[in-house]
């Protein structure tokens, strides 16, 4: 679970509050009554506790049409509206562990069990449900028959909307009980199943109608149909997950929140079959986090689970605050999106020059990570966003993905805001920035600005590149900085004297970091190649064009004299002939070679290389045609090794599994990619395996 922070308020709290309120209404009524969301519900649920927090610290600031001071939607028009026999709460939520430990705890002391100083505090049963992201049902029977259906709607009201959800299959006309209590009353939550909402959008999509923006969107829309027939063609679903009786009633009462879901069931509703009964607190972590990921297998949404205490006398005791149940939580899965205020705008000049825009902000929890600044790759995209000094933005990040600045929210514009645009001159050099027509990339051109000599260094060290343990980003920095590197081909003129005396650089350390970068001489050209950091030439493409072509030379006169000779090699698309061409012509490029060549780098493939490749030559066949997909952590071996042999034995890797792949070599904490395979299939080895594999057929 991940933590969020009301927003800081730069302008008065009291105009913040209001934006906030003129905000969150607009978009309710655009939820509850349209059917049609205008911001993600993270960013809502953001906007809302910033207000929250807000009224919390200054109750003067709580006025009556403060959208903390009601129950979810309103009514629509066109349908009855009915008041509940009993009321529809909404449900308080915990966005991370610490809000689910302050509930738990607020929830002990009105029961009047909080534990004693230092005591841990004592376990009550709670059941673990999905939340499901519906819309929330209140279903009246008599004697045993449904007599009415209304929407939560204020909570007091609903809309009366019987005819419509007698459609529901799930739901049934009469309880199976027998004899039937005088009135039952029955919440849950109407919702549709995601292939279903797919075709619904795909058929409206085929008719040039709005589409709806997520499935919780498209049931209440479809609830809200005045024919229901068109509503029994949406096929709607239901789970049935609380119950009410009268108090006289003799038949078996449930006495826990658990024992009432058997009951639904027994009566012949569909209960969610994936609630769990936890012993304690730790058992709710557990199985938030078993959901977290589980869901994705689900075949409907759920937005987060909901967490009741078991025994429903303890819930009578705990009550309800203004809006929703004491007894009970939702805890809300990590959000992938929210708002969060700009700080600045930075520029970052890379190692080609280009210019790009980074949006430092508030950080905010994401993907359960803390995010502040994410990129705007160029000026396009700036003046798209239409970004200004102090911005709200929606930021989004989802599990492994790069955050993104997805919009800006422009009603939260302080006053004054300057709009933010690309800068004239380098941020680093100050030389002036050049757009090149039919171009996205402004770039500095300046071939000894410093910020891209910086980038063109940390290139050509890093990891797949001549790979030289030591050299940090901090180094560079400074060496750059002090004027004793101009050029790559300086690094390999530093002496251990030199280096000792930077910052936090001990003799040691500076007579390893020489012994790493003579050492880094040895690479295969196929590392120098891609260390020059030519545009399109990463590591596969380099290794390509090294096997084709012997040394730079070479290459230069092929890229220079014949491009398209390049783009005949397989897997080398004809984009690269350009960039090579482009970049073999240019005389600062022509200068780095001739210096590389000058303190001894090769440039070419050498003699070790020529005879590893003549012996694998023999043995090359072992895993020829074949596709291979490596996943989890290796006993001994870094994936790039593993890798390095399966193509020596001439097998590809690839990042996917599929259909053609091969095999699988899984190592520790293999995650999805394992369970494909088996759901394929295929074979799969570990490292053992693989050894063996390559040992048995080298002879
Ligand atoms: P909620 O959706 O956070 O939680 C309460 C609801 O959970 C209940 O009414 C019920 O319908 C549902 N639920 C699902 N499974 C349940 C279960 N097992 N047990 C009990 N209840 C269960 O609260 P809400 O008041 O209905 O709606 C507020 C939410 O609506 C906000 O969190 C926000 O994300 C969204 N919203 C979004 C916008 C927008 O512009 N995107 C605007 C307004 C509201």
């Amino acid at each position: 679970m991940s933590s969020s922070q009301p927003l800081k308020s730069s302008s008065s709290s009291q105009a913040r509050a209001e934006e906030l309120r003129r905000l969150l209404n607009r978009a309710a009524h655009a939820y509850y009554v349209l059917d049609a969301p205008e911001m993600e519900d993270p960013v809502y649920d953001q906007l809302y506790r910033e207000l929250q927090a807000l009224e919390h610290q200054d109750s003067t600031l709580v006025s009556p049409d403060s959208p903390t001071q009601r129950v979810g939607g309103r009514l629509a028009e066109g349908f009855r509206s009915v008041r509940h026999r009993i009321a529809l709460f909404s449900l308080d939520n915990a966005f991370n562990r610490d809000e689910l430990h302050g509930w738990y705890g607020r929830l002990l002391k009105v029961l009047d069990r909080a534990p004693a100083e230092g005591a841990p505090p004592p376990a009550l049963a709670m059941v673990g449900e999905l939340k499901i992201d519906g819309n929330a049902l209140a279903l009246s029977y008599e004697n045993g028959v449904l007599v009415r259906a209304a929407t939560r709607g204020d909570g007091e009201q609903g809309e009366e909307i019987t005819a419509n959800v007698r459609t529901i299959s799930s739901i049934p006309l009469r309880l199976h009980l027998e004899p039937a209590p005088a009135w039952v009353e029955v919440r849950g939550e109407a919702f549709i199943p995601d292939a279903t909402f797919h075709a619904i959008n795909n058929e409206r999509l085929s008719r040039d109608e709005a589409l709806f923006a997520n499935p919780r969107n498209a049931c209440a829309g479809t609830l809200r149909q005045l024919d229901p027939s068109v509503v029994a063609s949406r096929r709607l679903d239901f789970f049935a997950y609380t119950l009410q009786l009268p108090d006289d009633w003799q038949g078996r009462r449930p006495l826990t929140q658990w024992d009432a879901l058997q009951w639904l069931g027994d009566a012949g509703f569909k209960v969610n079959p994936n609630a769990g009964l936890l012993p304690d607190l730790q058992s709710v972590e557990q199985f938030f986090d078993t959901w977290d990921t589980e869901r994705r297998q689900l075949n409907y949404a759920t937005d987060g689970v909901v967490v009741k205490l078991n025994d429903l006398r303890l819930q009578d005791a705990a009550g309800f605050t203004q809006k929703a149940p004491r007894w009970a939580i939702a805890l809300k899965y990590p959000a992938e999106e929210a708002p969060s205020r700009l700080v600045r705008l930075t520029y970052q000049v890379g190692r080609t020059g280009v210019i790009t825009p980074v949006a430092e902000f508030e950080p905010v929890a994401l993907a359960g990570t803390s995010v502040s600044r994410a990129t705007l790759h160029n000026a396009d995209r700036l003046a798209e966003l239409d970004l200004h000094s102090g911005d709200t933005i929606v930021v989004r990040k989802a599990g492994e993905i790069i955050p993104e600045v997805l919009r800006v929210l422009p009603e939260l514009r302080p006053e004054g805001a300057q709009p933010l645009d690309l800068p004239h001159q380098c941020p680093s050099c100050d030389s002036e920035l050049v757009r090149e027509s039919g171009e996205a990339a402004t770039r500095c051109v300046n071939s000894s600005c410093p910020a891209i000599l910086r980038g063109a260094l940390r290139h050509w060290v890093s990891k797949g590149a001549l790979d030289v343990e030591g050299m940090g980003g901090k180094l560079i920095g400074q060496l750059v900085e002090r004027g004793l590197v101009h050029a790559i081909s300086d690094l390999y003129r530093l002496d251990a004297a030199l280096l000792s005396s930077l910052e936090r650089m001990g003799e040691k350390s500076a007579e390893n970091l020489v012994t790493a970068i003579e050492a880094s001489r040895a690479q295969p050209w196929a590392r120098q190649l891609y260390g020059l950091g030519i545009h399109h030439v990463g590591e596969v493409n380099a290794k390509a064009l090294a096997a084709a072509f012997p040394d730079v030379d070479t290459l230069a006169q092929t890229a220079i004299d014949h491009p398209e000779a390049i783009s005949e090699l397989h897997g080398i698309g004809s984009e690269i002939n350009q960039s090579l061409q482009q970049w073999f012509n240019t005389g600062a490029n022509q200068k780095l070679i001739q210096q590389l060549q000058d303190v001894g780098l090769s440039l070419a493939t050498s003699e070790q290389e020529r005879q590893d490749l003549a012996s694998r030559n023999s043995t090359i066949g072992v895993l020829s045609g074949q596709t291979v997909v490596l996943t989890g952590t290796l006993p001994t071996m870094s994936r790039t090794q593993a890798k390095e042999l399966i193509e020596a034995a001439g097998g590809k890797v690839s990042g996917s599994v599929s259909k053609k792949t091969s095999f699988v070599l899984a190592g520790e904490e293999a995650g999805s990619k394992l369970e494909k395979a088996n759901k394929l299939g295929l074979n799969v080895i570990d490292e053992a395996g693989l050894i063996a594999l390559l040992k048995s057929t080298e002879t």
